[in-house]
């Protein structure tokens, strides 16, 4: 792989003369004593870091709906967040014109709801940390894609904790461009290497009942997951979840009905809306006050669809989303 290594400070030296310009952004970590969270930097960058190991959001989330003309967003995010991401420009959601999407490598996430002092920033010791506690998210656990492979361009770690910037698209190459010092070759063995056999996912619907007769309906789930993204979602008017006179007059129609209504509709129905572009980043789950294990079921089926289609939500620009094609001949083995 060709890089550039980056020397101590190169990359904020970098991203703080992109700011410089008024329409320039940069949307990223920033680190302060309650932490890392996301942040819009503008003007400079204060508190920069490059790793956040703790979730708490999908950062992709708050790109929906970004149109923003003329302006220059660096998005230096981890590969959920960029793949997310690059499936909100396949459904029309972002424009990607004016971005330069960076994915960075993950050594994995802690939840925001865990009761933990102070967690390291610093990729040895965060990657040490990770092994020897078990706090790791359990989407972390299953990843499927954690380095900074997808995008425009990726910052790989090696083994020695030195960082690598490399492109993978012609807006990747810009931001290469932008880093001084040559392209060489980078190591070949990273501090994340390639999963040789993708986790085979299968969920087991059996305690799909049981898990989710916990649910409130609050659809946190729905509101925190970066790719559903619907404005006019179907579940916020009354004809699939009616209330009020629209809901006693269905009882009237229909008899006694528990309460909430609708759940496992609810959650089939966003199960199939992001079945082929879930990224199972776990978002979903981190925002559910019931505990209830979202990412299993999400994951799970998406996967294990997306494997039939051969697709990979967020792998990258150019493929399709699966059911944004017609194919006349395709799914032979699963056809009646
Ligand atoms: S799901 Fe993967 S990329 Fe996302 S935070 Fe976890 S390890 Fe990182
Ligand atoms: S369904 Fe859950 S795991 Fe999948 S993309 Fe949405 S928030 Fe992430
Ligand atoms: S966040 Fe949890 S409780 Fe709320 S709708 Fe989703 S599954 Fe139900």
């Amino acid at each position: 792989m060709q890089a550039k290594k980056l020397n101590n400070g190169a990359i904020e030296g970098v991203l703080n003369e992109f700011l410089k310009d008024e329409q320039h952004l940069v949307l990223g970590f920033e680190k302060d004593k309650n932490g890392v969270s996301h942040r819009i930097f503008k003007k400079s960058l204060d508190q920069y870091s490059f790793l956040n190991p703790l979730f708490s959001t999908n950062g992709a989330l708050f790109l929906r709906r970004l149109f923003a003309k003329g302006m220059q967003i660096v998005l230096l995010l981890r590969p959920c967040e960029i793949r997310a991401y690059v499936e909100l420009v396949k459904l029309t959601q972002i424009e990607r014109e004016d971005i330069i999407a960076v994915s960075v490598d993950c050594l994995g996430t802690v939840s925001t709801k865990e009761k933990i002092d102070e967690i390291p920033t610093e990729a040895g010791q965060l990657d040490a940390y990770m092994k020897e506690t078990d706090k790791m998210r359990w989407a972390c656990k299953v990843c499927r894609e954690p380095r900074g492979v997808v995008g425009d361009a990726g910052i790989r770690i090696d083994k020695n904790g030195a960082f690598w910037a490399t492109s993978y698209t012609e807006k990747g190459e810009g931001f290469l461009s932008m880093i001084e010092g040559n392209l060489e070759e980078a190591p070949k063995e990273m501090l994340i290497s390639e999963k040789e056999k993708l986790p085979k996912f299968q969920t087991n619907m059996d305690d799909f009942e049981k898990d989710f007769s916990k649910c409130i309906m609050c659809m946190n789930c729905r509101d925190m997951c970066p790719v559903c993204y619907c404005i006019d979602c179907v579940f916020n008017g009354d004809e699939y979840l009616p209330k009020g006179d629209a809901l006693l007059n269905k009882v009237f129609r229909t008899g006694s009905t528990n309460m909430p209504q609708g759940k496992e509709l609810f959650h089939l129905i966003r199960m199939y809306h992001v079945s082929q572009t879930c990224v199972g980043c776990g978002a979903c789950e981190e925002a559910c006050p019931q505990g209830i294990p979202l990412t299993k079921y999400f994951k799970g089926t998406s996967e294990r669809l997306q494997g039939m289609f051969a697709y990979m939500s967020g792998r990258n620009f150019d493929e399709a989303i699966p059911y944004l094609t017609f194919l006349e001949d395709e799914l032979k083995d699963v056809e009646d």
